[in-house]
């Protein structure tokens, strides 16, 4: 579809660019000016980007990784950084970390306008243009995520053919396969003990993603005490702590706080495996089979909402348990004053109007049942829900409309 467009209305050479939205020419790292036409025959991507931005921050790195790998042999892969910086300073102090072409900081007019004509929304953002200038990405910051250098030249086919690859990785994917790499087969204990990666074969695991972080403080206690009380019942059940801290004080710190295992710190199968789940955000919980293929990446939304129940995972027991808890909400009330807000709180559903959220309350994911104060976006689980004046508060959970009057 992109593609049918920018051959009518967008439709966009390197020349265009020029002509109408850039004065002449664009800057490169050692200061000098480079016009565009001297961009033909490369891919090219179009960087938005700022220096005020973590997200910014992040990606630059990995993206000018990439750009060095992928222009190794010969040149094909020329990158336009298009700045939302705010001043001139900030801009060249950001610029300094990059190895490719700018608009020149004064160019507010063609910074403004490419903007515009791509529908830049967030940033970082990566636009790509094939040699010919069409456009034929706008999820560059995606892909390069995903597949790293392997999603040059970005052409569509290209990506389909890296989407089939996938899903025939994921199709014969094993634990020992996730997990072992360069002759390690062992993930370590607490004391610091190898424990053989064959050992959790057959098992349900779950692959932790987290690193010293409040997020993942706030949501380690909840799984150790699921994974203490799924032990006890001698569940084939483990976890595997797989740290993206930055040093090594931060990986002890999580790790001292956890009764799993985990994978050794800064092991390069993290890497792989933080792009083979495509993983966004900490805390993640991956939950596989005992067969070794994926059950749900929802681990740790599921452990919020239904706790050890949840084991293990499959898709019967999440449907069991959200036939459960819709009985369940029979008996909720339709709207409850919360101790916390302000407002009346009405109960949704994920078919009523609810749907993923961020508990206000608990700040952790929930989905389905929830209440809402629509106005405000304020939501929450039914089990956060804390009556106005309650005093015998021993489990948060929600009285009935007649316990409510009585
Ligand atoms: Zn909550
Ligand atoms: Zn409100």
């Amino acid at each position: 579809m992109e593609q049918q467009q920018s051959t009518n209305e967008t439709s966009l050479t390197k020349q265009g660019i020029v002509s109408s939205e850039i004065s002449d020419f664009l800057i490169s790292p050692s200061g000098a000016q480079v016009r565009v036409s001297d961009l033909g025959g490369k891919t090219v991507g179009l960087y938005f980007a700022a220096n005020w931005y973590p997200q910014c921050q992040s990606f630059t790195p990995i993206l000018a990784d990439v750009y060095a790998q992928i222009n190794k042999q010969v040149p094909k892969f020329e990158i336009v950084f298009v700045s939302s910086d705010e001043d001139q300073i900030s801009f060249e102090e950001f610029y300094l970390t990059m190895p490719w072409l700018a608009i020149p900081f004064s160019d507010l007019q063609a910074k403004k306008s490419l903007t515009k004509r791509f529908r830049i929304e967030g940033i970082p953002s990566l636009v790509i243009l094939d040699p010919s200038g069409v456009p034929i990405q706008t999820e560059g910051v995606d892909l390069i995520y995903k597949y790293g250098i392997q999603a040059f030249p970005f052409t569509p086919a290209r990506v389909s053919e890296l989407e089939d690859e996938e899903k025939a990785k994921h199709a014969s994917q094993t634990l020992e396969k996730l997990l072992s790499s360069h002759g390690r087969d062992y993930l370590i204990n607490q004391i610091g003990e190898q424990v053989p990666v064959l050992e959790l074969v057959g098992k349900t695991v779950g692959l932790y993603f987290s690193a010293s972080c409040p997020p993942c403080e706030k949501f380690t206690p909840r799984l150790a005490a699921v994974y203490r009380s799924l032990k006890q019942k001698n569940e084939s059940f483990e976890i595997i702590f797989i740290s993206i801290d930055r040093d090594k004080s931060g990986y002890l710190k999580c790790f001292q706080s956890m009764p799993w295992v985990a994978l050794p710190f800064e092991d390069e199968t993290t890497k792989s495996l933080l792009k083979y789940f495509n993983i966004q955000g900490i805390p993640t919980l991956i939950i596989i089979g005992p067969d070794g293929k994926t059950v749900t990446r929802e681990g740790r939304n599921l452990v919020n909402l239904h706790l050890e129940m949840a084991y293990p995972f499959t898709e019967a027991q999440i449907l069991l348990l959200q036939e459960r808890l819709d009985e369940e909400a029979k008996s909720y009330p339709r709207s409850f004053h919360h101790i916390g807000h302000r407002h009346i709180l009405n109960l949704v559903s994920a078919s009523s109007g609810g749907g993923p959220f961020i508990c206000c309350e608990c700040d952790e994911q929930g989905s389905g049942w929830a209440y809402q104060c629509i106005d405000c976006g304020y939501e929450i689980h039914p089990k956060c829900v804390k009556e106005l004046d309650m005093d015998d508060d021993e489990d948060n959970t929600v009285r009935t409309e007649d316990q409510l009057r009585a």
